[in-house]
C-alpha cells in the first residue's frame, strides 16, 4: 500500500516538501527527547482509570507494553511517508489483533491516542513559544501528528474489529457446542450434584455438637459447575443471578447462623427452603436454555429477538440482490396493563402466548415472528409488496380482535393490538426500517388503537 491509497493524512498530502521534512524532523527530536516521559505519564493517567487499569496493572504487561510502546511511537514519527507502507501496516495490524485478543475495548484505545496527542501537541506548543528556531513549524507539526496517529490508528482499528467479530462468533459457536452437549444429561447430573451437597450438609449440621462449617456450596461441584460452566452456558441471565445470589446467601449468612446456633431445626428448613429455591430456578434455567437453543421465546414461541439483526441483515440483503419487496410489521398489544392489572400477571402471559399462536399460525411459511419486547412482535414479510404485507397484518388484527381467551375464572378476555407497516427502501441499516414501521405504529396507538397503519 501506498499514501495515495489512504483517505486521510491531507494536510501532510498538500505541504511542501520542506515542511514535511522540517516536521518530520521535529517530531522525531520530539519523542527521541520526551519518548520515555510520554509513555510514562500515558501509563499513569491510565491507571487512575477504573477500565484502563484493569487492563493494564499487570507489572509485565506494564514493562512490556511501555517498552513496545515506545518502538511504536518511534516507528511512527520516521515512518517514511512517501516509500513502501506495507511493513508499517502489518505492525498495526499486529497491534489491532492483541488489543482484539486482549478485548481492550475500542474507546480505550482511542482515549489513549487522544491522551498521546495532547501530550505532545503541548510540547510542540512550549517550543513554540519559547521561539526556537523551529518554532514557526510547530502548528504543522501538531496537524500531521494528529494525522499520522489517526492513520497508526486506524490500520489497528481494522484488525481490531475482524478479530472482535472473529472472537464473538467463535464465543457464540462454543456455547452452541456447550449447549449441544445433551442439555438433558447435563440437567440432571447438575440437580444430582445440589442434593448430594445439601444431603452432606444437612446431615452434618443435624449433630449439633459439630461447630464446623461444612463445605460451602459456592465450593461444591455444583457450586464450580455453575461459576464454570452454566455461565457459558446460560450466559447474562437474570435466574443465574438469582441463583448466584441464593447460593451466596446461604453460604454467607444461613450456614454461619446454623452452626452458631443451638436450636437449629429452624434454620434447617431455611436451608432446606433456599436449596429448593436453586433447583427451582435451575430448572427454569434448563428450560429456558432448551427453548432458545431452538431460537425460541420460551413464553411465546415466537423467535428469539436476538436473531433479528442475523434474519433481518440476510433477507435485506436478499431483497437487494434480488430486487425483490420486503416489509416489516412492529405490533404492541392495546391496553396490556390494563390485562395485567385486571387478571394478573398469569392471565397476562396467557393471553401473549394466545395472541403469539395466532400471528405464528396465520404468517405464512417464510416470514418470521420475533417477540421483539414484553407485548410486542416484530414480523418480517420478506418478497412481500407494501400493500400485501398490509392486507396480512390487517388479516392478523382481525383474528386478535375476534379471538375469545378463555381464562380460569369469569368470561374469556378479548384484546386488540395496533400495527405499523414499513417497506424497505434501500438504507442497509435494519433499524432504518424497524424505525419505521415503529413510527406508524405510533400513529396506530395515536389515531385510537385496535388499527394497521402503513408508511406512506
Ligand atoms: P398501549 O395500548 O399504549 O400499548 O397500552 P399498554 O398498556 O399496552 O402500554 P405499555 O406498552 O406501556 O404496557 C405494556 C405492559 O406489558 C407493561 C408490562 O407490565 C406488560 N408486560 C410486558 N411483558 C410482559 C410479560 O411477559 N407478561 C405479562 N403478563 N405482562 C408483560
Ligand atoms: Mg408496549
Ligand atoms: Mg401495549
Amino acid at each position: 500500500m501506498t499514501i495515495d491509497q489512504y483517505a486521510g493524512l491531507g494536510f501532510w498530502k498538500a505541504a511542501s516538501p520542506d515542511i514535511q521534512n522540517q516536521v518530520s524532523l521535529i517530531l522525531r527530536d520530539l519523542v527521541q527527547k520526551h519518548g520515555t516521559a510520554l509513555v510514562d505519564s500515558f501509563y499513569s493517567a491510565f491507571l487512575v482509570h477504573d477500565e484502563g487499569r484493569s487492563f493494564l496493572d499487570h507489572a509485565v504487561v506494564q514493562t512490556r507494553l511501555s517498552r513496545s510502546m515506545e518502538t511504536w511511537l518511534t516507528d511512527l514519527v520516521h515512518l517514511d511517508l512517501h516509500g513502501d507502507l506495507s511493513a508499517f501496516l502489518t505492525q498495526q495490524e499486529k497491534v489491532g489483533s492483541i488489543h482484539g485478543r486482549m478485548k481492550v475495548p475500542a474507546q480505550l484505545v482511542h482515549q489513549g491516542a487522544s491522551l498521546l496527542k495532547s501530550h505532545m501537541s503541548q510540547l510542540l506548543h512550549e517550543q513554540m513559544v519559547e521561539g526556537s528556531n523551529q518554532a514557526s513549524y510547530a502548528v504543522p507539526a501538531i496537524i500531521i501528528l494528529d494525522e499520522l496517529i489517526d492513520f497508526a490508528l486506524c490500520m489497528m482499528n481494522q484488525a481490531h474489529v475482524i478479530d472482535a467479530q472473529e472472537r464473538a462468533q467463535m464465543d457464540e459457536a462454543y456455547r452452541h457446542f456447550s449447549l449441544g452437549q445433551d442439555i438433558n444429561l447435563e440437567r440432571e447430573t447438575q440437580r444430582a450434584a445440589l442434593m448430594e451437597w445439601s444431603q452432606e450438609a444437612l446431615f452434618n449440621l443435624f449433630t449439633t455438637h459439630i461447630r464446623e462449617l461444612p463445605q460451602k456450596i459456592t465450593a461444591s461441584a455444583f457450586g464450580l459447575w455453575m461459576r464454570h460452566r452454566a455461565a457459558v452456558l446460560f450466559q447474562d441471565s437474570g435466574a443465574l443471578r438469582a441463583i448466584e445470589r441464593v447460593m451466596d446467601e446461604i453460604d454467607t449468612q444461613i450456614l454461619p447462623q446454623i452452626i452458631a446456633s443451638d436450636d437449629r431445626s429452624l434454620l434447617l428448613i431455611a436451608l432446606k427452603e433456599k436449596v429448593e429455591e436453586v433447583g427451582f430456578l435451575l430448572a427454569n434455567l434448563f428450560n429456558a436454555a432448551a427453548m432458545l437453543e431452538s431460537g425460541r421465546d420460551p413464553l411465546t414461541r415466537a423467535l428469539s429477538r436476538r436473531f433479528l439483526p442475523s434474519v433481518l441483515n440476510r433477507e435485506i440483503m436478499l431483497a437487494k440482490s434480488h430486487e425483490t419487496p420486503l416489509c416489516v410489521a412492529m405490533i404492541d398489544i392495546d391496553h396490556f396493563k390494563h390485562v395485567n392489572d385486571a387478571f394478573g400477571h398469569g392471565v397476562g402471559d396467557t393471553v401473549l402466548s394466545h395472541v403469539a399462536d395466532v400471528l405464528l399460525n396465520a404468517v405464512r411459511a417464510n416470514d418470521f415472528v420475533f417477540r421483539y419486547g414484553g407485548e410486542e412482535f416484530l414480523v418480517v414479510f420478506p418478497a412481500t409488496e407494501l400493500a400485501d404485507a398490509t392486507a396480512a397484518m390487517e388479516r392478523l388484527r382481525t383474528r386478535v380482535e375476534k379471538l375469545p381467551i378463555a381464562i380460569r375464572e369469569g368470561a374469556p378476555v378479548r384484546v386488540s393490538l395496533s400495527a405499523g407497516v414499513a417497506s424497505f427502501e434501500g438504507h442497509p441499516d435494519y433499524e432504518y426500517l424497524i424505525r419505521n414501521a415503529d413510527a406508524m405504529l405510533y400513529q396506530a396507538k395515536n389515531s385510537g388503537r385496535n388499527k394497521v397503519v402503513a408508511q406512506g
